[in-house]
């Protein structure tokens, strides 16, 4: 098969600047995440490295082979930046500039325009290099990221070896050979420049999906968790505590389910204003988070209302665990020690209860609670409790 070194750099040039427009437009108009600023800057590095490439021949060496390779070393360095700030680390500027810089002092030397192979080698070396580094930063991040990174992760360990391998077996090629195609120097470039536009498509097409994964992770977690205090929200605590009281029905476990309310939480805003009454959802908050366990689920699930679902829990180790919580609210200095109280009603199963129906019996024990007096713990179907 022949192939036309022309036109596969005519093409490429095209792909490059259609694909760093693109990314520029999903960054500018969807979410504004840096990552794609840099990899559509970094195509569109790619493209004009590419045409000024082609001026090679044409009396335009010095732009052909300096500045044109300084603008694709330029690329390969924002495609590392890409995803550094997407793992969350900022733009390393001295490694961004170091390659053209390298470049350029390497293009004072006397044989810099005679010297093909150590050129393609050098050059070879340059871009791996980036590559490699772009390759770290997706595994050292990939916790962080919180997304699926593997599949750029392989592409760019993929650009990495081809890299590697051209550095010690491209001999380079010649003007003649790149116009007419011929010779296995020519094969190799036309490889080259096929792989330069599968790794651009690639690289372009799992970035916004990556970015799109991570966006769409936020908004969900936005949807389950309460802006106020920070924990989750109704929705969080109906999904995960329905899941939860699954888990444990399948493996036999106990449940005990915690509904909590503030005491005369109107009263507290009206005399110390709603700002006094924010800071006390957010101190029963932390309170109770200190109470229970990291298995437990717990959330805001009405305007000064809490529920608990406690994992493999009986009821005496429930009633525990919700005095607790009532003796250390009660004991906190907001404003002045005592003004703070919560009623809690508590309600256990071993088993066959839904969600629902475990909300209703513990809001009957909470309602008693509140009947008795309030500041206290009432267990469904028995006696109440008073913080100690
Ligand atoms: P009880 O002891 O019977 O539970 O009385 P209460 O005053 O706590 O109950 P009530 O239902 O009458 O009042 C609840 C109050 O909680 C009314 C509402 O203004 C307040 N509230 C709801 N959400 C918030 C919030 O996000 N911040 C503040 N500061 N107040 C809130
Ligand atoms: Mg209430
Ligand atoms: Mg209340």
């Amino acid at each position: 098969m022949l192939l036309s070194i022309p036109t596969l750099m005519l093409v490429a040039t095209f792909i490059f600047a259609l694909m760093g427009v693109l990314t520029l437009h999903a960054w500018r108009h969807g979410v504004r995440e840096c990552t794609l600023g840099y990899l559509g800057l970094m195509l569109l590095l790619a493209a004009l490295g590419a045409i000024l490439l082609s001026l090679r021949g044409m009396g335009l060496d010095f732009i052909a082979l300096v500045l044109g390779n300084i603008v694709l070393l330029l690329s390969a360095a924002f495609n590392w930046t890409a995803m550094r700030v997407f793992g969350g680390r900022p733009a390393h500027v001295p490694g961004i500039v170091a390659g053209a810089l390298l470049w350029i002092a390497w293009s004072t030397t006397p044989g810099f325009f005679d010297e093909l192979t150590q050129r393609v080698m050098l050059y070879s070396l340059m871009v791996g290099g980036y590559s490699a580094l772009t390759v770290f930063e997706l595994w050292r991040n990939r916790k962080r990221m919180e997304v699926s990174y593997l599949p750029a992760l392989l592409l760019t360990l993929m650009h990495t070896s081809f890299y590697g391998v051209r550095a010690f077996y491209d001999p380079g090629i010649s003007l003649e050979h790149a116009i007419s195609g011929a010779g296995t120097t020519a094969t190799f470039f036309a490889f080259m420049l096929f792989e330069s536009m599968l790794y651009a498509i690639g690289i372009a097409y799992v970035t916004l999906a990556m970015v799109r994964e991570r966006t769409e992770l936020k908004l969900k977690a936005a949807a389950f968790s309460d802006p106020l205090t920070g924990i989750g929200n109704r929705r969080a605590f109906l999904a995960h505590g329905a899941q939860l009281l699954a888990d444990c029905t399948r493996r036999g476990e106990p449940v005990a389910l915690l509904l909590c309310d503030l005491d005369h939480f109107k009263r507290l805003n009206d005399n110390y204003g709603h700002q006094t009454g924010d800071q006390a959802l957010i101190a029963f908050s932390r309170v109770t988070s200190q109470c229970i366990r990291r298995g437990d689920v717990f959330g805001r699930i009405g305007g000064e209302e809490f529920a608990c679902l406690l994992a493999n829990t009986d009821e005496s180790e429930a009633l525990r665990v919700a005095q607790r919580i009532c003796s250390h609210f009660h004991a906190l200095p907001l404003l002045e020690p005592g003004l703070l109280s919560v009623s809690i009603g508590i309600v256990g199963s071993s088993g066959g209860h839904d969600l629902a129906r475990l909300l209703s019996m513990a809001d009957s024990a909470l309602y008693r609670a509140k009947d008795e007096g309030r500041n206290r713990v009432e267990l469904y179907g028995e006696g109440g409790l008073m913080p100690q």
